[in-house]
């Protein structure tokens, strides 16, 4: 019935209703445990046919979801008898190198973007793997291995093309609708349906290096601390960020433990003097080096892993400007206590991720995260019990609050939690920070009756509307 409701508004694109056989397929997330039961899935094709999406829901009180890659590990993207806007249709990428810039379909993949730019030897700042969308990627403030250069992904939007609550279709750059420009840019689908993005382009800075040196437990006090002195001499331009993670291996020992990961630019062997001392700190069981032309293979590099793991997860993201004494250590203490006591979420990792990511003109988007370089501690829960799923969420909550705690002590400025990396019981305050109260406006502005509302939730300011945006 709601399919020929949409019909009727002249929707030709595709549409899935749950009695169709690719509707299960289609409702898969990166996470079981997000994943609901719609009442309709639409692929709209075109700028114009998400505008009907939009109106058709309004007019059918459906509450609206927008799918792109479908990776947040919340239900932001679905939605339980409402609307799917299913972005996947819109994947077109069109290049324009005189102008160095490249204009992108709101429902395309990295794999899409990178595979295109490969062949013309250029690059943008997108995700570190394929498989995450563009659209949830940048608009919810995403980061990736070249943003130690040219800072996050949203900072390179130059324009974009939104759709917003009441079906209108408007353009938003810094001069253009600037206020939603800026809500776009961290606010995720909070202010409307992004059907393009315009990108800044660099030449291709391949080929790139992926070495992963696995450890121990027992190596990881020298780990922490040549990792420390590493992080504090290491200049910039030497281009190699280093992830300190925490697994466990396989069943029935899931030894817990270290494995450290390096991206670089480059050849390998000119990081040599980089690599030996780590080498020093204990007995290898892993010590590998994938070559990677371009980008498109950096991108591939964790395949096997994304096809282990449990199904239902969790994710905490905690933004960190150093590696203060003792935080690997209470990370590591929380990690092996949390998965030696639930068994079941053994898979559980953590990653302290130094991706040295600048901010380019960070007042002009609402990430406020505005030093001048960071990077991320993600604690990402695995499991497979349904009735693990509340305990996972609340222990990335805590992991989160540990991490922030460090920059607080060391007389850092705490960072708050990243949206894309985090579970939806974290406050909008704290994805926000001081950014939360003109968004608050600029909900009122652009979605006055609430359309929008899969992500942080953000409470209208109705009379501050017409305020300064
Ligand atoms: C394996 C993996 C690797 C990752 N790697 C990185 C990384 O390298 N760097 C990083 O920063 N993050 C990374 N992330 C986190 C990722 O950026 C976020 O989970 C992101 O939200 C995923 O976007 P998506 O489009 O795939 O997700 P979805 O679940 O489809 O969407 C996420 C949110 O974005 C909204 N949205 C999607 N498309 C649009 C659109 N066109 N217009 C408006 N709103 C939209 C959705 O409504 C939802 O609120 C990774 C996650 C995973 C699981």
């Amino acid at each position: 019935m709601a399919e020929g409701a949409l019909r009727e508004m002249g929707f030709s694109d595709r549409i899935l209703s749950p009695s169709s056989a690719e509707f299960a397929p289609a409702s898969l997330r990166a996470n079981a445990a997000a994943e609901c039961k719609a009442a309709l899935i639409a692929f709209p094709a075109s700028t114009e046919a998400v505008s009907l999406a939009i109106r058709f829901a309004a007019r059918s009180k459906l509450e609206i979801a927008v799918k792109c890659g479908g990776h947040h590990y919340s239900s932001a993207s679905s939605i339980e008898n409402g609307l799917v806007i299913d972005m996947g249709a819109l994947k077109s990428v069109s290049i324009d190198k005189a102008a160095m810039k490249v204009t992108i379909g709101g429902g395309c993949l990295w794999g899409d973007v990178y595979t295109a730019l490969r062949d013309k030897r250029l690059v943008c700042v997108g995700g570190g793997v394929h498989v995450v969308g563009v659209g949830g990627h940048i608009t919810g403030g995403g980061y990736g291995p070249l943003s130690f250069k040219y800072g996050m992904a949203c900072d390179n939007v130059i324009e974009a093309t939104v759709v917003v609550a009441d079906g209108r279709i408007l353009r938003a750059s810094e001069i253009e609708n600037s206020d939603l420009f800026f809500a776009i840019r961290g606010g995720s689908s909070s202010f409307g349906v992004v059907t393009e993005f315009v990108l800044k382009i660099y030449p291709d800075q391949g080929p790139y290096f992926f070495k992963s040196v696995g450890f121990t437990a027992d190596a990881r006090v020298k780990v922490f601390s040549e990792l420390r002195s590493f992080l504090a001499r290491i200049p910039v331009e030497r281009q190699i960020l280093v992830f300190l993670n925490f697994v466990r291996g396989p069943p029935p020992h899931s030894e817990a433990l270290i494995i450290l990961n390096f991206f670089g630019l480059g050849a390998v062997e000119d990081f040599e003097d980089v690599f030996e001392p780590f080498l020093k700190a204990g007995t290898q069981f892993l010590n590998h080096t994938t070559h990677c032309p371009s980008l498109v293979e950096f991108s591939h590099v964790i395949d096997d892993l994304l096809l282990q793991g449990a199904p239902r997860k969790a994710n905490g993201g905690a933004p960190i400007t150093s590696l203060w004494p003792g935080m690997a250590e209470e990370v590591w203490d929380r990690w092996m206590s949390y998965t030696d006591a639930n068994p079941d979420a053994r898979q559980t990792k953590v990653f302290l991720e130094f991706h040295n990511s600048k901010r380019q003109r960070p007042e002009t988007t609402c990430i406020p995260v505005d030093v001048p370089r960071h990077g991320m501690c993600v604690s990402s829960e695995e499991h497979h019990d349904p009735a693990g799923d509340q305990r996972a969420e609340q222990w990335t909550h805590e992991m989160n609050n540990a991490v922030r705690s460090y920059e607080k002590r060391y007389g850092a400025r705490d960072l708050g939690v990243n949206g894309n990396a985090s579970m939806l019981i974290e406050k909008s305050e704290d994805v926000w920070g001081q950014h939360y109260f003109r968004l608050r406006r600029i909900k009122a502005k652009y979605d006055p009756t609430y359309v929008f509302k899969r992500y942080f939730p953000i409470v209208l300011d109705l009379d501050g509307a017409s305020a300064s945006l």
